[in-house]
Parts: C-alpha cells; sequence; structure tokens
C-alpha cells in the first residue's frame, strides 16, 4: 500500500461497530473529534448493514464510504488515495479478533476495544502480528488516559512512594445486578455469553480495566496470582464477581475486586498504592485529585492542572484546575497518544510525550492472559497460584 500521509493533516479514522444504540462508539467519536487530531470519514457501524448505513448517513458520512461490513471496508479503502489511517473496532469481545487481523493484514493501523480477544490463543496471535506487520495497535484502557493517573505514574517512578507493599485496585458496577441479559439487554446479552465475550465475566469485562490500572500506575510485574470467581445472578454462565490476590515481583502484593453486582456502585473504579514513605489514592469520580500520604505528615489533595505536576499530567490537562475534566476528555487523551504514536512511527522520531506510555496491543495480551490465569486458578480444586502467560 502505498502511503499519502501527511503528518499535519487530522488523521481519517474508520469505526466498525458503534452503531445505533450501542455504547463505547459513540465515546470514541467523541473522544476522537474533540482534540482535532482526527475525522470520522468511513464505517461498517452495524452488524445489520441497513441499520448501520442509517446510522452512518446521520452521522454525516458520505454513501460510499458506509459500508455493508468490515471486508467490504477494507476493500473500498484500500482502493481509495484518501483512506483511512486507522480502524476503530468498537463491537463486543469475540469479533475483535478476525476484524483486527483483517485490517492488519491489510496495512492499517488499528485501535481495539479491550478486551483484545475473546481467547488468549486469539491475543497470542494478534500481538504477534502487530509486531511481524510493524502496524500500530492501540487498546483503549480508558482510566490510563486520565492526567492524575499519569501523575500517580510518575510519583511512583521517581520514588515518591518508597517501595511499593501493596496495591488494592476496585472496579465495582450494579447494572447487572438481576438477569437483564434474559430481558432483552443486547449489552448485558453478549456480555454473558462465554463464545461472545470470552471466558471471563466481570473480570474480563472490568477486572482487566482494573488489572491494566494497577500495573501501569505501580510499573510492577506481576509474578503470579490466586483467584475466586462467583456467579450471583442464577443462570448466569459467567462470573459477575471477582476477588483476586496478586503476588508482584519484589515482594508487593496486590488485591483487586470487580463487580457487575455491586449495588450503589456505577463505574467506581478505585486505586490505592501504599509504599513505605507514602500512599496515593484515585477515585473515578473524583477524577481530578489524587490523595497523597506521607506518614506522619498532613494529607495533600494534588490537584489536576496544578503547578508543579509531571509532563505526563500537563499534555493531557486542558483546562485550569477547578473547571473538572473527565472520561471524556481522559479518552480523548489515548487518541491523542494513538495519532502521535501514528505520526511518529510515519516521521521516523520518538513520540513526544502524549504519545508515550500510551496502552498497546501488548498490554492487551497482558489482559487476555490475566483473565485466562484468574478463571484457571478458580476452576482448580485448589485455587494455585499461577502466573499468566504475558506480565
Ligand atoms: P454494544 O453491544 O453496545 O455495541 C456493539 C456494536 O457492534 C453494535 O452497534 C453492533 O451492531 C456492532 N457489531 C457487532 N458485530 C459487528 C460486526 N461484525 N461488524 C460491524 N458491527 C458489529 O457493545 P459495547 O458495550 O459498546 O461494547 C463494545 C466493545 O467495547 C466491547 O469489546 C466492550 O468490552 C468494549 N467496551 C469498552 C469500554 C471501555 O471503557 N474502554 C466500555 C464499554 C465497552
Amino acid at each position: 500500500m502505498t502511503s499519502n500521509f501527511t503528518s499535519q493533516r487530522p488523521l481519517r479514522l474508520g469505526m466498525v461497530g458503534g452503531g445505533s444504540g450501542a455504547y463505547i462508539g459513540n465515546i470514541h467519536r467523541i473522544a476522537a473529534r474533540q482534540d482535532r487530531h482526527w475525522n470520522l470519514v468511513a464505517g461498517a457501524f452495524d452488524v445489520d448493514a441497513a441499520r448501520g448505513h442509517a446510522f452512518a448517513a446521520n452521522e454525516g458520512l458520505r454513501a460510499e464510504r458506509s459500508y455493508d461490513d468490515y471486508r467490504a471496508m477494507i476493500a473500498g479503502e484500500s482502493a481509495r488515495e484518501d483512506r483511512i489511517d486507522a480502524v476503530a473496532i468498537c463491537t463486543p469481545n469475540f469479533t475483535h479478533f478476525p476484524i483486527a487481523k483483517a485490517f492488519l493484514e491489510a496495512g492499517f493501523d488499528v485501535i481495539c476495544e479491550k478486551p483484545l480477544t475473546a481467547t488468549l490463543e486469539d491475543a497470542i496471535a494478534l500481538e504477534k502480528l502487530v509486531r511481524e506487520t510493524g502496524r500500530f495497535m492501540g487498546v483503549t484502557y480508558t482510566y490510563s488516559g486520565y492526567p492524575m493517573i499519569h501523575e500517580a505514574r510518575h510519583m511512583v517512578s521517581t520514588g515518591q512512594l518508597g517501595t511499593i507493599r501493596t496495591i488494592q485496585v476496585e472496579y465495582p458496577l450494579e447494572w447487572m445486578a438481576t438477569a437483564i441479559e434474559s430481558e432483552g439487554n443486547a449489552q448485558a446479552a453478549w456480555r454473558t455469553d462465554p463464545k461472545k465475550n470470552g471466558r471471563g465475566g466481570s473480570i474480563g469485562d472490568i477486572g482487566t480495566h482494573a488489572y491494566h490500572l494497577a500495573g501501569f500506575v505501580s510499573g510492577l510485574k506481576l509474578d503470579s496470582l490466586t483467584a475466586d470467581l462467583a456467579t450471583f445472578v442464577e443462570g448466569r454462565a459467567l462470573d459477575d464477581n471477582a476477588h483476586v490476590m496478586l503476588r508482584y515481583e519484589g515482594g508487593a502484593r496486590g488485591l483487586l475486586w470487580s463487580s457487575q453486582v455491586a449495588l450503589g456502585s456505577s463505574n467506581g473504579v478505585r486505586l490505592r498504592v501504599f509504599g513505605d514513605k507514602a500512599s496515593l489514592t484515585w477515585f473515578q469520580e473524583q477524577p481530578n485529585e489524587l490523595i497523597h500520604a506521607r506518614l506522619n505528615s498532613r494529607t495533600e489533595i494534588i490537584k489536576r492542572g496544578a503547578d508543579g505536576l509531571s509532563e505526563a499530567a500537563k499534555v493531557r490537562t486542558r483546562t485550569p484546575p477547578g473547571h473538572p475534566e473527565g472520561y471524556l476528555e481522559a479518552f480523548a487523551n489515548l487518541y491523542a497518544g494513538f495519532a502521535e504514536a501514528i505520526r511518529a512511527k510515519h516521521d521516523e522520531r520518538q513520540p513526544t510525550a502524549i504519545g508515550r506510555d500510551i496502552p498497546t496491543a501488548y498490554d492487551g495480551l497482558k489482559g487476555v492472559a490475566f483473565v485466562d490465569a484468574v478463571v484457571d486458578s478458580t476452576a482448580a480444586e485448589d485455587q494455585p497460584w499461577l502466573t499468566p502467560v504475558a506480565v
């Protein structure tokens, strides 16, 4: 494929999935447009082609760039001078692998939703394909887009917490507390079907976010884990609550909780990292703040946008402190990072700060390997400590 790339122009984005009534596709579209790095120009938005075309027309896309399915999209876009620079895959988990593989093989960069794939075998193959093709693949681990998460990572890596002793991370949700999958909720239906979702229920859907966040901020490599998955909603084929104990290299310990049945909790992602000098707490409902507590000292609240924060936090900040930024800006930071990574690759230079420390295919593979080890640990009689194949 010849390149018509100039790194100054907005990049051209295509999307698979994310059509009418879908959840995450709309978040991708808002995030991609926010900083003018991307224009959405093509799509196969729906498993139902007619619905997808109607959606594309509503979005203002030219009819010739609304495709019946992703294969037609690859054929159509490959033939164009102004072809898309990358595709965003916003479909249910089991479709990520064939769609991503086809785009990578056709020479396109890819932005893929988590979990990377529904099976470990597919995740290993996909990550290998990314390396072999030399294409870029970003994986949307949303929470690593927050500036205060980057600040926390910076503080840990510069020794401000001392030696890390324990990490407590949780992602509780309540929306699947009853059997909504059998009452017509399409999003819950595929999430509770092992063939479409993968082996891990809550642990695959949201536990992977928590796992990524803990590793991203602490910089620690997992050694092993043991897990206890539970299914509270009768008849559900996958876990809806997960407790995982983590042992990190170097001796730090961790505890991870994900739940889809935690009444009163809506995306209450919380991370606490405790070192021998200080601790940090971050909570998604107050994402502009980090609570920093030092031994025998006053506890301080570090605010996004304040003077003296790290470069990594600054480049992900748009407004002065006090004006709240949140989920959509965090997602836009990922899109800004992906754009910068793609531009830097094209220009054969190192990415600037926004394009560094972004989630990629290997992080996606680590997430799927984590889920696999969690499910295996629970399934075994004595719940052994297991090391995921990629850590
Ligand atoms: P959804 O059910 O709301 O939407 C899925 C969309 O994909 C629908 O428009 C459907 O028609 C379309 N689709 C399905 N198969 C397709 C195909 N072969 N070709 C084209 N379109 C197809 O799902 P969702 O809740 O938006 O989740 C989608 C993905 O995003 C999942 O992998 C999920 O894990 C992930 N997700 C990530 C986050 C995050 O924070 N990063 C949040 C929610 C969901």
